[in-house]
C-alpha cells in the first residue's frame, strides 16, 4: 500500500466520519433552526369570539335601546385601554323604522412607526330593529340578534386593537365602528342607501380634524358564519351557502390594488374563504366613504343563511372563520405577504 493510497484512505474514514456525525446531528432536535419567530402579532381567535359573545350578552342593539346604549359603553371602555386617541362622534336621525333616535360614531386612533398615512377598518355594531327575512312570518317584527351581522365584525377589530394597539410596528390606523347600518328598507334600489349606512354616510363627510385622514377604508361586515353548524343543522332559508369572500364589485371598481392586496395576502396565507371570484354590488358602509372619493373596500360573506332571520345567534357563529379575516387584516397591517 503506498503512502498515497493511505492518505485516501485515512482522508475516506475521515470524510465517512464526518459524514455520519453529520447525519446523526442533523436528527438531534437540538440543532435544527427554530421556526421563524412571528414578524407580527397573533389574532387569538378565541379571544375574538370572546368579544363576539359579549355584544349579543347585551341583547339586540337596536336603536333606542338599552342594549345598544350599553354595547356603546363597553365597546369605547375596550378602545381607551390600546388607542392613543378614542372619538364618540354623536348625531341624532329619523331611519325607515322610525325615530330620531340617538347614534354614536366610534372612532379610534392608533399611530404607527411607518410614515404612511393611516388606513381604515371599519365594521357596524347596531342591530336590525326587524328581522324581515326569516321564514317565519310571526318573527318578521323581532328584532335581529346580529351575532354575525355586527357582532362578528366588531369582535374582529376588537382583538385587532387589543394585539396591535401597543405594538407600533406597523403601518398607522384607525378603527371605525359604525351607528345605523341597519335600518335601511328591505328591497331598496341599487345603488341607493336607502335608509342604509347612515353612521358611516355621516362619518364619511365629517371625519374629526383631530386624527389624520384615512387613505382608504376597509370594511368587514359578516364575517362570522360557521360552515360546520349549517352543514349540521340544514339552514333556515334551505341555501347550502358557506362562508366565503367573493370580491364585491363597488370595491374593485373603487381600489382594485387594495382588493389585489388583501386577497393575496389571505390566499398566501391559506384563508379559503377569500375567493377570486367577483360578485354584485352590496350596499355596505363602504359606499359613503367611495362617495367622498376615498377607495374603500368591503370584505362581506353575502348572502348567507341566517342573514336578517332570528337565528342570527352565536351559534350560527366561529372562532376559525373570524380568524381568517383577522389574521389577514393583522399580517396587512404589519405588511407580512407570505
Ligand atoms: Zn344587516
Amino acid at each position: 500500500m503506498t503512502k498515497f493510497i493511505r492518505c485516501l484512505i485515512a482522508h475516506g474514514a475521515l470524510a465517512i466520519l464526518l459524514l455520519t456525525s453529520c447525519t446523526s446531528g442533523s436528527q438531534t432536535a437540538g440543532d435544527e433552526p427554530p421556526p421563524p419567530a412571528p414578524t407580527y402579532p397573533q389574532f387569538d381567535k378565541n379571544s375574538a369570539f370572546t368579544y363576539l359573545r359579549a355584544q349579543c350578552d347585551f341583547g339586540a342593539r337596536v336603536p333606542g335601546s338599552q342594549a345598544h346604549q350599553d354595547c356603546l359603553a363597553w365597546i369605547a371602555e375596550q378602545l381607551r385601554q390600546t388607542a392613543e386617541t378614542v372619538i364618540l362622534q354623536e348625531f341624532r336621525a329619523a331611519t325607515p323604522f322610525g325615530g330620531p333616535y340617538d347614534f354614536t360614531n366610534i372612532i379610534a386612533y392608533y399611530p404607527g412607526d411607518a410614515e404612511q398615512q393611516p388606513v381604515m377598518l371599519g365594521a357596524h355594531w347596531d342591530c336590525r330593529p326587524h328581522a324581515d327575512e326569516d321564514p317565519d312570518p310571526a318573527l318578521r317584527t323581532e328584532p335581529v340578534m346580529g351575532a354575525n351581522d355586527g357582532a362578528s365584525g366588531v369582535a374582529v377589530l376588537l382583538e385587532i386593537a387589543r394585539q396591535a394597539g401597543t405594538n407600533s410596528d406597523r403601518r398607522p390606523f384607525i378603527l371605525a365602528f359604525f351607528d345605523a347600518e341597519d335600518s335601511g328598507k328591505p328591497g331598496a334600489a341599487a345603488f341607493a342607501l336607502d335608509g342604509w349606512a347612515i353612521g358611516s354616510s355621516y362619518m364619511a363627510r365629517n371625519m374629526p380634524a383631530e386624527i389624520p385622514a384615512a387613505e382608504a377604508v376597509i370594511v368587514i361586515d359578516l364575517v362570522g358564519q360557521d360552515d360546520v353548524h349549517n352543514e349540521r343543522l340544514g339552514t333556515p332559508n334551505g341555501s347550502n351557502d358557506y362562508l366565503d369572500f367573493p370580491i364585491e364589485r363597488h370595491s374593485i371598481e373603487s381600489a382594485p390594488l387594495l382588493v389585489n392586496e388583501i386577497w393575496t395576502i389571505a390566499e398566501r396565507a391559506g384563508h379559503d374563504a377569500f375567493v377570486r371570484a367577483t360578485r354584485g354590488y352590496v350596499t355596505d358602509d363602504h359606499l359613503p366613504f367611495i362617495q367622498q372619493g376615498i377607495p374603500a373596500i368591503d370584505i362581506i360573506d353575502l348572502p348567507h343563511p341566517e342573514w336578517h332571520t332570528t337565528e342570527d345567534t352565536p351559534a350560527c357563529c366561529s372562532a376559525d372563520s373570524l380568524y381568517q379575516v383577522g389574521d389577514t387584516l393583522l399580517r396587512y397591517l404589519y405588511e407580512v405577504v407570505e
